[in-house]
């Protein structure tokens, strides 16, 4: 397969899955999308895809607790947009449902390739975001943080968040980068790109 021919841009969505059992077949490659809501996952999504309401899907009510799975134009290549944690109005029992399918999904799904952790750049690595990233330590899977809403910060401001947080995750013993992001003015837009096309290959 040839990476140059994935565009972002046509990507589609494809269904709702709440188990992993209705996922597309377990071929090829995928990226998922995983952050804290409102860390501005949806819009990263669409700023990647350059569409407006890609992810508009996954927080339709009903489908905010599943697994919603977007194809390509590159057969068997597949972005995976996970619920948002951190929500404190879940129920106790929908959390535990839901990690157990999340953890099934972290050390089964032989076609993910790497996560794509979104922080929001003004409030990284919460707690929540460390009980992830140890997550994804403990299932050895790639990740790759965007610090989103740069636009929010000054130049010097977005240094630091950024080399703060590459020093904070060099802990990790999984392989964990990080860049910022801005859905407004699309900073990173490519960078991000750039590291998907090199899961996906
Ligand atoms: P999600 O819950 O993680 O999917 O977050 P959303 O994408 O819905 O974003 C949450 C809020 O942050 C919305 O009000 C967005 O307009 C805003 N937002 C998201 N990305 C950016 C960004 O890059 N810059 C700015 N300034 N606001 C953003």
């Amino acid at each position: 397969m040839n990476i140059s021919e994935i565009n972002f841009n046509q990507a589609k969505f494809l269904l709702s899955a709440a188990k992993l059992i209705h996922l597309p077949k377990d071929t090829g490659a995928e990226v998922a999308f995983i952050g804290r809501s409102n860390a501005g996952k949806s819009s990263a999504l669409n700023a990647l895809t350059n569409q407006k309401r890609l992810a508009r899907t996954s927080k339709t009510p009903g489908r905010t607790q599943l697994l919603n799975v977007f194809t390509l134009n590159v057969d068997d290549r597949r972005l995976i947009d996970l619920p948002g944690y951190g929500y404190a109005k879940v129920p106790e029992e929908i959390k535990k449902d839901w990690s157990q399918v999340l953890d099934q999904y972290l050390r089964q799904r032989k076609s993910l390739k790497g996560l794509v952790l979104v922080m929001d750049s003004r409030h990284p690595l919460q707690d929540s975001d460390w009980e992830f990233l140890h997550w994804t330590e403990a299932c050895n899977i790639d990740t790759h943080i965007i610090l989103t809403k740069a636009d929010k910060l000054r130049y010097g401001q977005q240094k630091n968040t950024l080399l703060g947080a590459i020093k904070e995750t060099k802990k990790l013993s999984n392989n964990v980068t990080v860049q910022l992001f801005s859905a407004d003015s699309k900073q990173g837009v490519e960078e991000l790109q750039q590291k998907l096309l090199q899961w996906l290959n």
